[in-house]
């Protein structure tokens, strides 16, 4: 485990010419982060290339395939990684046989292959995953646990927007929310859009999902009461919002005595319910 030093923290970043990757070693301080590794996809028309040539970062560090992970993680102090649900699944032994702390934005696992990555991690690393590393995201997932206090006759609906790149629907946040709204009120059944002769059972809570243009990420709860309804909303303004919650996410996950176990961003700063 890392102890206090005055060096940067040097980090591993998979998925360095995602969009997210990019981000991340854009807004990373000089100072306070060296990037020591840079990974990508094996198909990525980007291998080769340095981060200064991507236009990412003032660094000399080549963009390299998955086959390179284990290497570059000997000479990491913590791994950042933002892929996809597959390349996730698939770098993971490497990641906990290389025995750094783990920050994961990947979105995208199925419930079981989360199951399967948390028990491959407990015990071996500590790590911090979460599908939404924004601040404000995790007030929002937080203050939906508040929803409890409202009489039944309240239904509540969560619509998430998000850019027309995104593959995976709902969004990991709206699950996260949805996870919370359905302990508070009771729900059972999630239902994700209607059409036809379709009207809303008292056990159903709606997820809607939209997709289109560059949105960086729009979470809307909506609570309608009979005579009265309440609106929670978070809106990023740009991924800059995720970037530096890795960021603050691989500096927390690094501390000495962190326990080797699977965290969340509320963990991270302080939200834990
Ligand atoms: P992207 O498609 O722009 O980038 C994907 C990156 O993964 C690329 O660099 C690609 O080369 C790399 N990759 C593909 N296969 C790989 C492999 N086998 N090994 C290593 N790298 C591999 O995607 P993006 O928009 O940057 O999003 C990445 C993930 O982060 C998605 O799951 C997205 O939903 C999620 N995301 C999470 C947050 C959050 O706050 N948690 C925020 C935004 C996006």
């Amino acid at each position: 485990m890392r102890t206090p030093t005055s060096r940067p923290l040097r980090v591993c970043l998979v998925g360095a010419t995602g969009r997210m990757g990019t981000l991340i070693a854009r807004e990373a301080p000089g100072e306070r982060f060296e990037i020591s590794g840079a990974v990508a996809g094996p198909g990525d028309s980007r291998l080769g290339k340095t981060l200064r040539e991507l236009g990412a970062r003032d660094s000399d560090t080549k963009v390299s395939p998955p086959s390179s992970l284990a290497g570059l993680l000997r000479k990491s102090d913590v791994c950042i990684s933002f892929t996809n649900a597959q390349a996730e699944v698939s770098n993971l032994p490497t990641i906990v046989e290389g025995g750094v702390p783990y920050v994961s934005g990947t979105t995208g696992l199925t419930p079981q292959q989360r199951k399967e990555a948390n028990s491959a991690l407990t015990g071996k690393i500590p790590a911090v995953i979460a599908s939404n590393f924004s601040v404000g995201a995790n007030l929002l997932i937080a203050m939906s646990a508040a929803l409890k206090a409202l009489p039944q006759g309240f239904d509540v609906s969560i619509v998430e927007a998000h850019h027309s790149g995104k593959v995976d629907a709902p969004s990991g946040t709206a699950l996260s929310i949805a996870q919370q709204v359905s302990k508070a009120r009771g729900y059972t059944k999630t239902v994700s859009g209607r059409s036809g002769a379709s009207k809303r059972a008292p056990d159903e809570l709606e997820v809607v999902s939209l997709r289109g243009g560059g949105t960086p990420g729009i979470h809307t709860v909506y609570a309608f009461g009979p005579h009265e309804m309440i609106t929670l909303e978070h809106l990023a303004f740009s991924r800059s919002s995720f970037a530096l919650g890795a960021l603050h996410a691989a500096e927390w996950v690094t501390a000495e005595g962190r326990e080797p176990r699977v965290y969340g961003m509320a963990d991270v700063v302080g939200l834990r319910l």
